[in-house]
């Protein structure tokens, strides 16, 4: 079967005959199983699959069918699905189940869409490589022995690798625009609060965020306007109306827009030479092509990497406080009392980067370092954010690298997490702020690895965002 790059095209076979929803599902289960090696699905959900697709199938025929009937998704190990295995990617929830569904899951199934498995992350979305995984990490199908990024690991390499054609993951400090950029595919992380959380594994909540991986930003934008807005289950999802993102992707002709480059980030050690080139080139293209461009000064670039793991880790150490080995799935075998049933099953269950995480958000929540630490971070935060919206009031979008690399090999950053947690330096900026922000593929390095580019936006202006990313690749595909 060729491999599809959009709904759109699906659904036009679908609509000549060409191809069927069971049809689909039978060869993204083939190809999932052909490739097993990579890693990215933890598990399928075979039976299920056909039985949607049959039922969408008959729907298509009688002409009920919902917006997204013809698409197949995954999902990360970290959204809940009524009955289905839910585990973060970690030993500690071995065994359980979900008694409910996530909203944003509830209202893909509700348009049709058809859920096709569950996908491999990082422990708890903590982690950028998809290494902390206790499955083992998913890998990059352009190049197997490197890493797919993370945290949302499989959930990219699953679209990379023609395994479905989009995937819902999690973006708390770039977990679905970083390895979207490493699989060479769309990936967007809404603003914070415009898609409900329930449902969602809590890693940090204040930043936490169900994004989307697809192979086009038209699936994105269709993704988003089905499992936006108002949810009586989330006290902090916006109440905000949903626009039509997929009717809206044209920019409108002639429409010249005002665009913003951080200099030091094009100055930072560390960023590669060729994303370097090849980010540039990007920006250097927009001008031709009429656009303002221009570098903008933002004086916390140093600050936002430390200030975002003192706030995640230690919200991150109270949401996983709640598996003790009394409530959920894990419990350790060699226990003699409850506080050994509390120690020895967190001790067993949690991965190394999990509970150094742990231990890190309990130090900087200790009564002696609070002040100092916590309630310093969240000052700095605040000046984050602040000095992001005030840019992005001068301009409509800000562009930077996702990453500060391609796809990097295993165990290259394994021993040192410092190393690791730099890697974020340029994602965590809308993470922090709040804002929307999206990876889109514009390039491959000399070793053909690909490049992201990283656009940001004023909260809850997604369409723009939308229209601009589509803009961007449709001239680079031209020029190419
Ligand atoms: N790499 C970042 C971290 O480890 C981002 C993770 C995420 O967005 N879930 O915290």
């Amino acid at each position: 079967m060729k491999q599809y790059n959009s709904l759109s095209e699906i659904r036009a076979d679908i609509a000549n005959g060409q191809v069927t929803c069971r049809q689909l599902v039978e060869h993204y289960l083939h190809n999932i199983k052909e490739q097993e090696k990579l890693n990215a699905f933890l598990e399928t959900f075979d039976e299920e699959a056909y039985a949607q697709a049959d039922t969408v199938d008959q729907k298509l025929a009688d002409g009920s069918a919902g917006k997204l009937a013809g698409m197949v998704i995954g999902i990360k190990d970290v959204l809940a699905y009524k009955g289905h295995s839910l585990q973060a990617s970690s030993k500690i929830l071995d065994g359980f189940k979900s008694l409910y569904t996530a909203t944003a899951v509830e209202r893909l199934l509700a348009e049709d869409a058809i859920i096709i498995g569950r996908q491999n992350c990082d422990e708890f979305a903590m982690g950028g490589s998809n290494e902390n995984s206790a499955f083992g990490p998913a890998l990059n199908a352009d190049d197997h022995t490197r890493v797919p990024g993370g945290s949302s690991g499989g959930s990219a390499v699953a679209v990379q690798a023609d395994l479905c054609l989009a995937s819902i993951g999690s973006d708390t400090g770039g977990s679905v625009r970083q390895p979207a950029s490493f699989c060479g595919i769309v990936g967007l992380k809404p603003t914070y609060s415009r898609i409900s959380r329930f449902g969602l594994i809590a890693y940090a909540s204040s930043f936490d965020q169900i994004g989307i991986i697809a192979k086009s930003v038209e699936d994105a934008a269709l993704l988003l306007e089905v499992m936006a807005g108002n949810d009586e289950l989330d006290s902090t999802v916006s109440r905000r109306e949903v626009p039509v993102y997929s009717q809206q992707l044209a920019i409108e002709e002639g429409k010249k827009y005002r665009i913003g480059y951080i200099r030091d980030c094009f100055e930072s050690e560390g960023l590669d030479a060729e994303v370097k080139e090849s980010i540039l080139s990007v920006k250097d293209m927009l001008r031709e092509a009429g656009h303002t461009v221009e570098a903008v000064e933002f004086p916390y670039l140093d600050y936002i990497v430390p200030t975002y793991y003192i706030l995640t880790t230690a919200e991150a150490s109270s949401n996983l406080g709640r598996y003790d080995g009394v409530k959920y799935g894990f419990r350790s075998p060699n226990v003699t009392d409850l506080n050994s049933l509390y120690k020895k099953t967190r001790s067993e269950g949690f991965g190394e980067e999990v509970k150094r995480r742990i231990m890190l958000g309990t130090f900087v929540l200790s009564a002696d370092y609070y002040d100092a630490y916590y309630t310093k971070a969240q000052k700095v935060r605040r000046l984050i954010k602040e000095k992001t919206d005030e840019l992005l009031q001068s301009y409509d979008f800000l562009i930077l690298p996702t990453a500060p690399t391609t796809a990097f090999k295993f165990g290259e950053n394994a021993t040192n997490p410092v190393a690791v947690y730099l890697e974020d330096i340029f994602t965590v900026q809308a993470s922090l702020a709040g804002v929307p922000a999206i990876s889109i593929p514009v390039g491959r390095d000399s070793k053909g690895l690909s490049i992201g580019l990283q656009l940001m936006t004023r909260s809850f202006e997604e369409s723009a965002l939308l229209s601009f990313s589509n803009y961007i690749l449709d001239k680079i595909t031209v020029e190419a």
